[in-house]
Formats: C-alpha cells, sequence, structure tokens
C-alpha cells in the first residue's frame, strides 16, 4: 500500500506524475504548511514499482508491505 506522511509533503506533484499507473492524483487536502497532498486513487492499480518513492524530494511517500502495515 502507498503511505504519505503528509507533514513532509510539499505538494510538487513529482510522485503523480512520474507514476506510471496513475494511482496518484493532487487532492483536495492540505498539510498543516498548506501544500496539497496527492491522494492515492486507484490503490489496487499500484504495481508496488516504487518510482513515487523513489523520486519524491522530501521522503514522504512509501510503497509499504502489507505486512509491514501493522509495524509502522
Ligand atoms: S509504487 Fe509505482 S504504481 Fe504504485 S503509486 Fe508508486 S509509482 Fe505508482
Ligand atoms: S513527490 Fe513527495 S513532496 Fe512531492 S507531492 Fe509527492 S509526496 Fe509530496
Amino acid at each position: 500500500m502507498i503511505v504519505i506522511d503528509a507533514q513532509y509533503c510539499k505538494g510538487c506533484g513529482i510522485c503523480i506524475h512520474f507514476c506510471p499507473k496513475h494511482v496518484l492524483e493532487v487532492s483536495e487536502t492540505r498539510n498543516a504548511r498548506g501544500y496539497y497532498i496527492p491522494g492515492v486513487i486507484d490503490e489496487n492499480a499500484c504495481s508496488q514499482c516504487g518510482q513515487c518513492e523513489l523520486y519524491c524530494p522530501d521522503f514522504a511517500i512509501f510503497v509499504v508491505e502489507e505486512e509491514e502495515c501493522g509495524k509502522r
């Protein structure tokens, strides 16, 4: 699954741009700094390729294995 750490996101949209499966889009949710964070629109389409995590300059988005979810 995709986990977004909203406090670190600056709403640059790089993750949205590089996602080959169009899983992400700009949401209407703003973080504490006023940036519009990405929203996950189609989790099932995610191939867990890691491009979003790789390109995010602020380490604000992660691909998490389902079995790891309870550990975070
Ligand atoms: S892991 Fe890949 S397919 Fe999934 S949201 Fe990130 S870029 Fe898109
Ligand atoms: S690339 Fe990172 S900082 Fe930019 S919108 Fe995506 S999660 Fe936020």
